[in-house]
């Protein structure tokens, strides 16, 4: 169900992503290292890539 939203221009971070398995994608905030790191995870599947633009 795809559901444009009128306000999707504005300046935001809420964009969504959706992997191809069609689960949302959802930004995760992970310790690697010692370094924080922001990944993006399919909440279906739970494939990680580093951006969300990624699971196209
Ligand atoms: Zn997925």
């Amino acid at each position: 169900m795809a559901q444009i939203s009128k306000n999707a221009r504005t300046a935001s971070a809420t964009q969504r992503f959706f992997c191809s398995c069609g689960g949302e994608v959802k930004m995760k905030t992970i310790f690697s290292g010692g370094k924080i790191r922001n990944v993006a995870e399919c909440e279906k599947c739970k494939r990680q890539e580093r951006r969300p633009r990624d699971f196209k």
